[in-house]
């Protein structure tokens, strides 16, 4: 959508507060390509005209270079479940790297305390293995669920994202004349590099239809190692699985004798302390943690049922990796695990998260602007469509992800921050509460005419 005018005000103004952003981001740009370390924090994917500099955090707000202090729903993209610099886990990192050092090649005696505390929260996993990214834990349960299973295709979904590795970087978002038919999509890669051949061993639905599920395991069923989804689909804007869909998804794996995999990156510790798996009360065979689980701190995890973790104990699977599970990540992990299993932090969680939701809605209904918000307490995205969202087809379709943009420009400036891009996500943290909620909404107050204005411009 093109906003000639408007873009230009916000860019002044933009520019007016963020002075020495901009000098950074130039700097930044000779040596980094794009500015930037990933691609979420580049312009292509929405940071225009240039992403804010962090100068820090504290509980719910981040501070950029310029002096603004934002109320902040970016949240590192999901990390920060206990708000930036939360200090029991940053002191207990600091203490235990001290005592231990911070890698060995070698066990040690904390690792499998951290490990006893992941299975007490996620009483749905037997056994669990450390790693550092979601990439690399998502890598590997695909590679051993296809070794445990010895089948090769890999089923998943459209609009989900799986992290960078070849064997799931696709179909993300792809373009519809490129995707094929929306009831039976054709494998796109998310980027150039991946080789094609791979193409052939997935097998692409969409999300939240099971008749599409049906017929690829009627039709090749016998072939497939592994059905691979986000419990919710947080990797196009926020979409929640149908009630009873999650349960088909384990039913259909099981009579088909392929293993379910849960990416749990983003719901895992966030939407209950034994993720979406228990929070929607389903078994998968195995699943990946990240984000929150480190509290801020890099750490990942592939969990699982003992009948196909036994591949990686006795050897005829390899899980490796020099800084799995280092003293960094494990003291992170303890400390944040202490703090989340705390009773109530996540009735309190959701409830604040709820609380948010609703007053956009009340909001965006009296101002006469259609949206649709949809998630869960913890994390969700306010859609600006007519309808609610259901798929990537939808999303591509019905989305209007210009005034989305219009909608981040002035909350921006409000103070109140979180990713551009329409298709991203807002997170709460565990230093959130009603007073923040209350501050978000006088800042949409204040934000809405003109929102509105700048739409009817459009
Ligand atoms: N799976 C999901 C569901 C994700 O959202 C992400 C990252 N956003 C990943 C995997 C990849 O994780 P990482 O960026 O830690 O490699």
């Amino acid at each position: 959508m093109a906003l000639p005018e408007q873009t230009a005000t916000f860019d002044r103004t933009f520019a007016g507060r963020t002075p020495r952003s901009r000098d950074l981001f130039k700097q930044a740009e000779v040596v980094l390509p794009g500015g930037v370390n990933s691609t979420a924090r580049t312009r292509h994917v929405g940071w225009e005209p240039y992403p804010l500099f962090a100068a820090g955090g504290e509980g719910p707000y981040l501070f950029d270079v310029d002096g603004n202090t934002y109320l902040d729903y970016l949240l590192g993209l999901g990390p920060l479940m206990l708000g930036h610099r939360p200090a029991a886990v940053i002191e207990a990192v600091i203490e235990t790297v001290r005592k231990l050092g911070t890698v060995h090649a070698l066990p040690y005696e904390l690792e499998q305390q951290v490990a006893r505390k992941f299975l007490d929260a996620v009483p749905t996993a037997e056994a669990v293995r450390f790693t550092n990214t979601g990439s690399e834990a998502v890598g590997s349960a695909v590679r051993l669920a296809r070794a445990a299973t010895g089948r090769r295709k890999l089923l998943r979904f459209e609009g989900h994202y799986h992290g960078w590795q070849d064997t799931v970087y696709w179909s993300n978002k792809p373009r519809p004349e490129l995707g094929g038919p929306p009831d039976a999509p054709r494998a796109v890669a998310a980027g150039p590099g991946v080789p094609r051949e791979l193409a052939d061993t997935l097998i692409i639905c969409p999300w939240n239809d099971p008749d599409a599920v049906e017929r690829a395991f009627a039709r090749e069923g016998d072939d497939i190692a592994a059905l691979l989804t986000e419990p919710v689909m947080c990797n196009t804007g926020c979409i929640l699985p149908a009630p009873g869909y999650l349960q088909f998804l384990r039913e259909i794996t099981r009579r088909h004798g392929a293993l379910l995999i849960f990416d749990e990156v983003i719901t895992g510790f966030r939407l209950a302390l034994g993720g979406a798996q228990g929070y929607y009360g389903v078994q998968p065979d195995l699943s990946t943690f990240a984000k929150a689980l480190g509290g801020g701190f890099p750490v990942a995890a592939l969990a699982g049922t003992w009948p196909v973790m036994e591949l990686i104990a006795d050897g005829r699977y390899s899980h490796s990796g020099t800084y799995n599970a280092n003293v960094i990540a494990m003291a992170a992990v303890n400390a944040t695990l202490d703090l989340l299993r705390v009773p109530g932090t996540y009735d309190r969680l959701h409830a604040v998260g709820e609380r948010l939701m609703a007053g956009l809605r009340e909001r965006f209904a009296a101002a006469g602007i259609p949206v649709q918000v949809q998630g869960v307490g913890p994390v969700f995205q306010v859609w600006f469509a007519d309808r609610p969202i259901g798929s990537w087809r939808d999303a591509d379709a019905f989305a209007r992800t210009g005034s989305f943009r219009v909608f981040w420009e002035e909350m921006v400036l409000r103070d109140v921050l979180f990713h551009p891009n329409q298709f991203e996500n807002l997170f709460i943290s565990t230093a959130h509460t009603e007073k923040h909620v209350e501050a978000t909404l006088a800042a949409l107050d204040g934000a809405l005419p003109i929102v509105k204005r700048r739409l009817a411009m459009t």
